[in-house]
């Protein structure tokens, strides 16, 4: 049978001072440590939080996620759940990256990078949000298209040239582009195209899949400087992925049919008709899952790398409204910058906003459609401006939007009547 200790011969597992030479002893499972000790590791961790502080400031600022989401207010509208999603994420990744050769990283919990998918209609917003992004962070931003990509020895671009534009967003500076982010657009493009696999081989959708699946979980890859494609004789940089964010987006057309049927798949034989009240495409991408992303054709692995998605809504008659006119580069405010340097002032009557958000309703193509109606009904007026004279202000009515009608021309002298 086990003897009680006594408390005469407990000695400190650390400095093996015992009981009678130190004020109090921490007993632990078969350890103890004495008060000495736990002073002297408290010093030890304030001085490695102090260096990890230290660390953060001079090396990637972590933004806090309010602070990440507030700036993207600036620029993007609408879409709050995807900002707030974006902007944890990117706050633990840049953690994450911060706390390599910290003490932090001596535990064996490792954080895992979190590559985001961002999911949504066409033109609200996704592209912009990951430039803003990374326009906040100060980190080499690469945007590529899915589309373009195509598996190695195939026509179409390697995977590898996301790096190289990556690398030359970065100036060539390996570091910082091996912390940036790559934005790869049209993901839903290279979903396979059936669930079952094909005797023939998928050159430009589970190929590139699988291209991309090892970039995005973490490798070390040649790439030609220049870019194009590799051969033998080229001498190739290394870039390694592992700290790379990678954002995809897409719209995946019809996945809202897949979640649907999965939900009401559930809920049958409940009596009730789960759909009811969330019948509208938007409200169904917020309850997507790895399972529906899998029906839809992306290849298990590459959804298991992208852990974090994120909805982005259709964009509502206010939203397009205010994208006119509210974001720090608005469209609008970029015309009246163009006249202003030109030293006429420009009005856009509230209802040519109108007439103009009427219009791109109707495209379909969320605010992509914006910049072109307006530069439409623009280009005429910007044809003759800088000839007319004595003018001092324009004013756009909703004629000039719809029957591309003259402005109004106020001159100098009536004005200041
Ligand atoms: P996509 O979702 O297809 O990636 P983009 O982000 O490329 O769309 O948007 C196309 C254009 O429309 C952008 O240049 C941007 O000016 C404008 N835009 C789209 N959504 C928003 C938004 N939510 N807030 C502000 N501008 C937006």
């Amino acid at each position: 049978m086990a003897k009680r200790q006594n408390h005469k011969i407990v000695k400190c597992s650390f400095c093996g001072r015992d009981g009678s030479e130190v004020g109090s002893m921490v007993a632990g499972p078969d350890v103890y440590i004495c008060d000495i000790c736990i002073g002297s590791s408290v010093d030890i961790l304030k001085n490695n939080l102090a260096a990890y502080n230290n660390n953060k400031t001079k090396g990637y600022q972590v933004h806090t996620p309010e602070t990440i989401k507030k700036t993207l207010d600036e620029y993007v509208i609408g879409q709050d759940k995807a900002k707030k999603v974006l902007s944890v994420a990117v706050y633990n990744h840049y953690k994450r990256i911060n706390s390599k050769g910290s003490f932090f990283e001596l535990d064996d919990v490792e954080i895992e990078k979190s590559n985001i998918l961002l999911i949504g209609p066409t033109g609200v917003g996704k592209t912009l949000l990951a430039q803003t992004l990374a326009k906040i962070l100060d980190v080499p931003f690469a945007i590529a298209d899915a589309t373009t990509l195509t598996e190695a020895g195939y026509v179409g671009d390697d995977v590898e040239t996301v790096l190289v534009h990556l690398l030359q967003a970065a100036d060539y500076n390996l570091d910082r582009a091996q912390k940036g982010i790559v934005y790869i657009d049209e993901i839903d493009k290279i979903a396979r195209k059936s669930e079952s696999t094909s005797i023939t081989r998928d050159v430009s959708g589970e190929g590139v899949q699988q291209a991309l699946l090892k970039i995005l979980e973490g490798t070390i890859a040649g790439v030609p400087p220049k870019g194009g494609r590799k051969h033998p004789e080229q001498s190739l940089i290394n870039i390694n992925t592992k700290n790379i964010l990678f954002i995809v987006g897409g719209a995946f057309d019809g996945i809202d049919k897949i979640i649907a049927s999965r939900i009401n798949k559930n809920k049958m034989g409940f009596g009730s008709d789960p759909l009811k009240d969330k019948t509208t495409e938007d409200d169904l991408l917020r309850f997507v899952l790895p399972e529906d992303l899998l029906r839809y054709g992306l290849i298990p692995e590459l959804i298991g790398r992208i852990p974090v998605s994120a909805p982005l809504k259709s964009l509502s008659k206010e939203a397009l409204k205010s994208i006119l006119t509210e974001p720090k580069n608005a469209i609008l405010k970029q015309y009246k910058k163009l006249f202003i340097m030109e030293g006429i002032e420009l009005e856009f009557d509230p209802f040519a906003i109108d007439a103009t958000v009427e219009r791109a309703m109707e495209r379909k193509t969320g605010a992509r459609a914006l910049r072109s109606i307006v530069e439409d009904f623009m280009l005429d007026i910007m044809f003759t401006l800088p000839d007319k004279e004595n003018v001092d202000k324009c004013i756009i009515t909703k004629d000039v939007v719809e029957n591309n009608a003259e402005p109004i021309f106020l001159e100098a002298d009536r004005k200041s009547a």
